[in-house]
């Protein structure tokens, strides 16, 4: 079933749009059917279960982490990640910054833009953004923004929020145009997110099944 979902995917995905294969929850047997049918980026958003799975799955595959992340758990994700998806605070970014320098790594890292008023605390606001990319982080490199629509079956309701960060975005990249990512998109309403230009998709349920 993962191979058959995964092979839908594929074939609706526009080319430059990349598939992350939101594994949360889900074994590392099923991990390994996704790897076998050629997915190779995977997200996870508890630090625990992503260092537990990056330790025991191949090493080429390039881990996203997708969830909040407590300054104190740094060491189970940072040392693994490929790409950090969720900073959510000013207070992350400093932390994330600190910890590379310490280590003598550059972290790729996307700014997640609060969107969807009612369902999370987390996110920065477009003048915390703004604010941040004005500054100088020599631990990090920004490689774009990251949101999550409203969970809501109304569409407009989420048109509205992608609509939002891709805007956004359009007018940082005016100054910023290594600003490249756009990681917004989940199961359903990827097909949406593509329209505004997602660069990133998660995918988790289509792929794997419930949770
Ligand atoms: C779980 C999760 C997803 C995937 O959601 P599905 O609806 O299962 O596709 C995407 N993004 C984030 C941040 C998530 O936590």
């Amino acid at each position: 079933m993962i191979r058959e979902n995964l092979t839908r995917i594929y074939s609706e995905l526009p080319s430059g749009v990349q598939l992350v294969a939101v594994s949360k929850f889900h074994p590392v047997q099923d991990i390994l059917e996704a790897y076998g049918a050629g997915q190779r980026v995977f997200g996870e958003n508890r630090p625990q279960e992503f260092a537990a799975k990056a330790a025991a799955l191949p090493e080429d595959i390039a881990w996203h982490f997708i969830g909040h992340l407590q300054t104190n758990k740094l060491k189970l994700v940072l040392p693994r990640v490929s790409l950090l998806q969720s900073v959510d605070s000013v207070h992350l970014l400093e932390a994330v910054n600190a910890w590379a320098l310490e280590n003598g790594r550059v972290i790729d890292i996307l700014l997640e833009l609060h969107l969807g008023a009612e369902q999370t605390k987390h996110g920065l606001t477009e003048q915390e953004i703004r604010g941040i990319l004005a500054a100088s982080w020599p631990g990090v490199r920004i490689r774009g923004l990251m949101g999550m629509a409203t969970h809501t079956e109304d569409e407009a309701l989420i048109r509205a929020d992608f609509a939002r960060i891709s805007t956004l975005l359009k007018e940082l990249r005016q100054d910023y145009p290594f600003l490249e990512e756009l990681s917004i998109g989940m199961s359903g309403d990827w097909r949406l997110a593509v329209e505004y230009g997602a660069t990133l998709v998660r995918i988790g349920t289509a792929i794997f099944g419930e949770r």
